[in-house]
């Protein structure tokens, strides 16, 4: 039986087992059953040394109750590191569909949406003196509202030798007061959507958050994180219709200081801007060809290139403003980035752009997000079909997909062909390969965590065979720990079983 074949057939026997369950639950016997591989003596899962995250939405511990819930992942998953929200800026709500949480807790899962807050710390004016931006009133009639997560959970966190970590996502400023004074400016001089990381008002309004975080609460480490994409890579492989940014006065400052023609550059990137959007209707493609006139851009104005580079770096320049002001409050906390699916695993710009290892003089570790899974939709969706609209039009997906395998350095006998992203998902060797690639990129300077994903919405269902194979091969490929993900509340506990095992197993032979 071979690997793939192999893999579909353990999944469909955890279908049916699921089914199974699924029917005894639907009885109503005992509701929600808690029932872990460890309950049985001799096979309970150990804490050991590695670093094993978890990534949690903060109202799901306060749901489940905070004890029982580290004691699930704990004796599931020996996770010894939490990673709640204290900020989820990227979504108008952190509540979920029933469908998408897990429904063996212990605690029938409930639908929250536009019911909890999005922020989980309670901040001090005295820190924001050097930016207009605030965070908005949390709104009290919302459940939990009362509560203060990250004071609540530190004691119970030490007694099971669990480290805390504050997560964020940064986004639009839903939350945030006076964020019209950051926005960025498109290349047509209209106001977008999110902040610009070179205006100082967005710079200091961070600094000014971790600060108060780590004065006003014992946090062991953080972890931040911004899901955009650079203004080219926005263009070529759009995640949505606005028009490139930044052109904003800091922008062009910064632009100027490198000795970029900055009227060049907002004119390039108008054209190509405008090229690619043509090139999406049914208007006749050039027929000089249309990667050749993609390159022809290029060529004509290198300020692409360089505003783009600029971009990447003003990113890198406000992570790096975060790190060293963490750093002089608590120097041994541990803060690192997230960086999401897209950077981690298609984003071939963002992979030029810098190593891992120019990152690390303000990163103590690296999370990356390698959903084995869901890899396989999202390529489809999400790499394949845009390109096929944009500047990849000349090839077939087939072509596409044996490029993008190879360019990437993944094993196209393993990963799924054109016809089954959508039911398959990649493959554990994909985490093997993406990991080590990154362990080789950051070249011993800063960690690479491996952000291990199971049940993630969206994706084929995961077996816990695979789980297993995916964490190991994480480990053995070098990664400094796992960060499990994306959220607690979606894992069920058989896959987060998997990992525990995968971790114990991994410790014992090592
Ligand atoms: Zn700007």
């Amino acid at each position: 039986m071979s690997k793939r074949t192999r893999r579909k057939f353990v999944r469909d026997l955890s279908t049916l087992i699921a089914a199974g369950a699924a029917t005894d639950l639907s009885m109503g016997a005992i509701p929600f059953p808690f029932i872990t591989g460890n309950t049985s003596a001799g096979s309970a899962i150990k804490q050991g040394k590695t670093f094993v995250g978890i990534q949690m939405s903060p109202h799901t511990m306060l749901d489940e109750g905070i004890e029982a819930c580290l004691d699930l992942i704990a004796e599931t998953a020996g996770v010894n590191a939490v990673f709640p929200y204290s900020h989820a800026f990227h979504t108008s709500s952190l509540g979920k569909p029933v469908r998408y949480l897990a429904k063996d807790h212990g605690k029938p899962p409930r639908d929250l949406r536009n019911k909890v807050p999005a922020v989980w710390v309670r901040h001090n004016e005295k820190y924001f003196k050097d930016t207009v931006l605030r965070i908005k009133a949390t709104d009290k009639e919302l459940e939990f509202s009362d509560r203060d997560l990250f004071k609540e959970i530190r004691q119970p966190a030490n007694e099971r030798g669990i480290k805390v970590f504050a997560r964020i996502l940064e986004s639009t400023g839903i939350f945030i007061e006076n964020f019209d004074s950051v926005l960025t400016v498109d290349s047509y001089g209209n106001p977008g959507r999110k902040a610009c990381w070179s205006n100082p008002g967005y710079i200091n309004f961070w600094k000014a958050v971790v600060a108060d975080m780590f004065n006003s609460y014992e946090l062991d480490g953080f972890q931040w994180g911004a899901e955009r994409m650079g203004p080219l890579m926005n263009i070529i492989l759009p995640w949505n219709d606005d028009p490139p940014a930044c052109f904003c006065k800091h922008c062009i400052e910064r632009g100027r200081a490198a000795n970029i023609d900055t009227e060049r550059a907002r004119e390039g990137y108008r054209l190509l801007y405008e090229y690619v959007r043509r090139l999406m209707t049914d208007s006749p493609k050039p027929p000089e060809g249309v990667f050749t006139v993609f390159l022809r851009h290029l060529i004509k104005y290198p300020e692409i290139l360089s505003w783009e580079y600029l971009y990447r770096k003003s990113r890198e320049d406000l992570q790096k403003g975060m790190y060293e002001t963490i750093k002089s409050i608590k120097p041994d906390a541990l803060v690192g980035w997230h960086v999401d699916h897209q950077p981690s695993s298609w984003d071939i710009i963002y992979r030029a752009e810098m190593s891992y290892e120019e990152m690390a003089p303000y990163s103590d570790f690296i999370k990356l997000i390698l959903y084995h899974e869901v890899l396989g939709p999202r390529i489809r969706s999400w790499y394949l079909d845009r390109f096929k609209k944009t500047i990849l039009s000349e090839i077939s997906l087939e072509q596409s997909l044996e490029l993008y395998y190879d360019l990437f350095g993944y094993d196209k006998n393993q990963e799924p062909p054109v016809d089954k992203l959508f039911s398959e998902g990649f493959s554990p060797d994909y985490v093997r390969r993406e990991t080590a690639r990154s362990v080789a990129s950051a070249n011993g300077k800063t960690q690479i965590f491996a952000g291990i994903g199971i049940d993630v919405p969206g994706s084929p269902p995961d077996d816990p065979e695979t789980v297993y194979m995916a964490t190991l091969n994480a480990l053995e490929a070098g990664a400094g720990g796992i960060v499990i993900s994306r959220e607690y509340e979606e894992m069920s506990v058989k896959n987060l079983e998997a990992i525990g095992k995968a971790v114990n197993d991994w410790e014992n032979k090592s």
